[in-house]
C-alpha cells in the first residue's frame, strides 16, 4: 500500500509539472493532496491567491473517477473551466446558462467517463434528478469551493450550501474537500459540522498579505478626503466600499461628476448592469468601483491597487475579505479605512433590529472586535492576524501605525478648553457645534444662542476643525464626555471631567491622525 501511495505521489508531482507547468508545490498543497489520495476528508484554509484550486485539481487528474466541484458563482466556474480546457484538461460545468442540448451532451460524456472535473452550482447538485445521475457515476472526490457559504455566521451565507451535507449522506465513502479563504475560527468550525466532514485533514496557511498596507484615517470630511486620495491614484484600479446603496449611488455620481472613471455596484441594480460593471472593471475600462458588500467573490482581478472603506465594516472577517481583493498580484497595494468613532454607535443601533437573539449577539461580538481594531493604536497587521489566531511577535512595518507611530502630547489645556466650552454651552450641543464655538465660527446658530459672548468662544481658533473633532472624540473615549444619542448627540461632562478641569492631573492625548497629510504631502506640496 505504501508503495502504491508513493507512486501516486510521484504521479502528483508529474501532473504539477507536466500539466500545470509548476516545479514545486506551495506550502500545504502536497499534504492536502496526499490526504485526499488516502480517501480522507480535508479542509483547506488558504488566503485568496494561495493556490486552493490545485488542491483538488491535481487529485482530480490522479484519481480514477470524476471530481465534482461545487462553486457558487457562474462566472467563477466559467473562468476555471476555460483555464483548465486551455491546458487540455477534460473539465466542464453545468448550470442553467447551458441549453438543454449542451447539458445532454455533457451528461453523455459523463457516463462515458470522458470528463475528469465537473463544476456545478449547489442548487443543481442537490436536485433529485442530478443526484440520481451522480449515483451512476464513479465519483472520486467532492470539492466544495467557497465553503464558508455554509455558515450562517459567515459573511456570505448561501442557503443551498447548508444542504450539501446530503452529499455526504448519499456518498459516505467519497472524500470531500472544503476550501475557503475565510480565516474566522467560528466559521471554520461551522464548515466542518455543516458539511459533515469526517475527521478532516486541516491545512491552515498564513493569512498574512504582506504587500497590503493597512491604514485607518480619522473620518472628517470623507468625500474630500476621498477625492484627494483618488487624485494620487490616477489610472489605478480600486474599490470603494460603502454600507448603503444610497451612499454608493451618491458617491459614484459625485466621483463621475468630478471626472473620475468610476461606476456603482450594488444589489439594487439589474444583473446586466452589474455584469457590465464587473466586466468593465476586470478589463480596466472602469478604474473605480463604488460598491456595497455585494461586490465580492466574483472579482477575479489581480491588479486592484487599493480598497477603501468609506464606512466601518461589520466584522474583521468582512474587512479582511474585502481588503484582500487588493494586490493579488503581490505588488504593493493599499487598504484604507475612514473611521468615525460615532459610527460605532450607529452600527450597534442597527443590530437592535435583529430578532434572533443568538444571531444578534454574534453580530455584536463580531462588530465589537472590528470596533476595537479600528480604535487600536498598535500595529494593524498584528491585531488582524492575532484575531485569526496567527500570532505575530513583531510589528509589521507596513501599516500606518508602524510607519507613522501615534505621537502623544500633554492635552490638559486643550481638554480644559473643550470641557469648559461644553459646560458653558449648557451641555445641550453636539460635536460640530462645540467645535464651531471653540474656533469662533460666525454662524447664525451661535449668534442666536448668544454663544459668541462665551469666554470659550474662539479660544481654540489656532487649531483646525479636524484637530478639535479629534480632541473631543478622545475626551469621549477617555470617559470625560458622554454623548447622549437620544438628545441630538449632545455632549455632557462626566464626573471624571471635574478633576481635569481642576487641573488635578495631566491628560495625555494622541495627536490627531491626519493621515491624508502624511500620505499625500508630496502631492500637495
Ligand atoms: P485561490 O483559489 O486560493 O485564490 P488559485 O488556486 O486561483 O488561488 O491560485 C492562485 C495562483 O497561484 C494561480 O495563478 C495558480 O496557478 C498559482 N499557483 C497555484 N499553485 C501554484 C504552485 N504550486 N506553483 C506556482 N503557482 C501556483
Ligand atoms: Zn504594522
Amino acid at each position: 500500500e505504501n508503495l502504491a501511495l508513493s507512486s501516486k505521489q510521484t504521479n502528483t508531482h508529474t501532473v504539477l509539472k507536466e500539466i500545470f507547468g509548476y516545479s514545486e508545490f506551495r506550502d500545504g498543497q502536497n499534504a492536502v493532496i496526499n490526504a485526499v489520495l488516502e480517501a480522507k476528508d480535508a479542509l483547506v484554509l488558504l488566503p485568496t491567491g494561495g493556490g486552493k484550486s490545485l488542491c483538488y485539481q491535481i487529485p482530480a487528474l490522479t484519481l480514477p473517477g470524476l471530481t465534482v466541484v461545487i462553486s457558487p458563482l457562474i462566472s467563477l466556474m466559467q473562468d476555471q473551466v476555460a483555464q483548465l480546457q486551455a491546458l487540455d484538461i477534460k473539465a466542464e460545468f453545468v448550470n442553467n446558462s447551458l441549453t438543454f442540448e449542451q447539458q445532454q451532451n455533457i451528461y453523455q460524456r459523463l457516463h462515458q467517463g470522458d470528463i475528469k472535473l465537473l463544476y456545478v452550482a449547489p442548487e443543481k447538485v442537490l436536485q433529485y434528478e442530478f443526484k440520481e445521475r451522480l449515483r451512476h457515476l464513479n465519483i472520486s472526490l467532492f470539492a466544495i469551493d467557497e465553503a464558508h457559504c455554509v455558515s450562517h455566521w459567515g459573511h456570505d451565507f448561501r442557503p443551498h450550501y447548508c444542504r450539501l451535507s446530503e452529499l455526504k449522506q448519499h456518498f459516505p465513502v467519497v472524500p470531500m474537500m472544503a476550501l475557503t479563504a475565510t480565516a474566522d475560527t467560528a466559521t471554520r468550525r461551522d464548515i466542518v459540522q455543516q458539511l459533515g466532514l469526517n475527521q478532516p485533514y486541516i491545512h491552515t496557511g498564513s493569512f498574512d498579505r504582506p504587500n497590503i498596507r493597512y491604514t485607518i484615517e480619522e473620518k472628517f470630511k470623507p468625500l474630500s478626503q476621498l477625492m484627494r486620495y483618488l487624485k494620487t491614484q490616477k489610472g489605478q484600479s480600486g474599490i470603494i466600499y460603502c454600507t448603503s446603496r444610497k451612499r454608493v449611488d451618491d458617491i459614484s455620481q459625485k466621483l463621475a461628476d468630478a471626472g473620475f472613471n468610476a461606476a456603482a455596484y450594488h444589489a439594487g441594480m439589474s444583473n446586466e448592469q452589474r455584469q457590465f460593471v464587473q466586466t468593465a472593471f476586470s478589463r480596466d475600462d472602469i478604474h473605480i468601483v463604488v460598491a456595497t458588500v455585494a461586490f465580492g467573490m466574483g472579482i477575479n482581478k489581480s491588479n486592484v491597487r487599493f480598497v477603501l472603506h468609506y464606512d466601518i465594516p461589520k466584522s474583521i472577517e468582512a474587512y479582511y475579505q474585502e481588503t484582500g481583493r487588493a494586490g493579488r498580484d503581490g505588488l504593493a497595494a493599499e487598504a484604507i479605512m475612514y473611521f468615525d468613532p460615532a459610527d460605532i454607535g450607529r452600527v450597534k443601533r442597527f443590530f437592535e433590529d435583529i430578532e434572533d437573539e443568538h444571531r444578534r449577539r454574534v453580530e455584536e461580538q463580531r462588530f465589537n472586535a472590528m470596533a476595537s481594531f479600528a480604535e487600536a493604536q498598535t500595529c494593524r497587521r498584528q491585531i488582524l492576524l492575532n484575531y485569526f489566531s496567527e500570532y505575530q511577535r513583531e510589528p509589521c512595518g507596513n501599516c500606518d501605525i508602524c510607519l507613522n507611530p501615534p505621537k502623544r502630547f500633554d492635552g490638559t489645556l486643550v481638554a480644559q478648553q473643550a470641557l469648559s466650552c461644553v459646560y458653558r454651552a449648557e451641555q445641550r450641543f453636539g460635536l460640530g457645534y462645540i467645535v464651531d464655538v471653540l474656533r469662533g465660527a460666525n454662524t447664525s446658530r451661535i449668534r442666536d444662542n448668544q454663544h459668541h459672548a462665551l469666554s470659550t468662544y474662539g479660544i481654540g481658533k489656532q487649531h483646525s476643525n479636524e484637530y478639535w473633532l479629534s480632541v473631543l472624540r478622545q475626551l469621549i473615549h477617555h470617559g470625560l464626555l458622554n454623548q447622549d444619542i437620544t438628545q441630538g448627540a449632545s455632549l455632557h461632562l462626566t464626573e471624571a471631567a471635574r478633576a481635569v478641569l481642576k487641573g488635578e492631573y495631566s491628560l495625555q492625548l494622541a495627536e490627531p491622525r491626519l493621515q491624508a497629510k502624511h500620505i499625500y504631502q508630496d502631492k500637495l506640496a
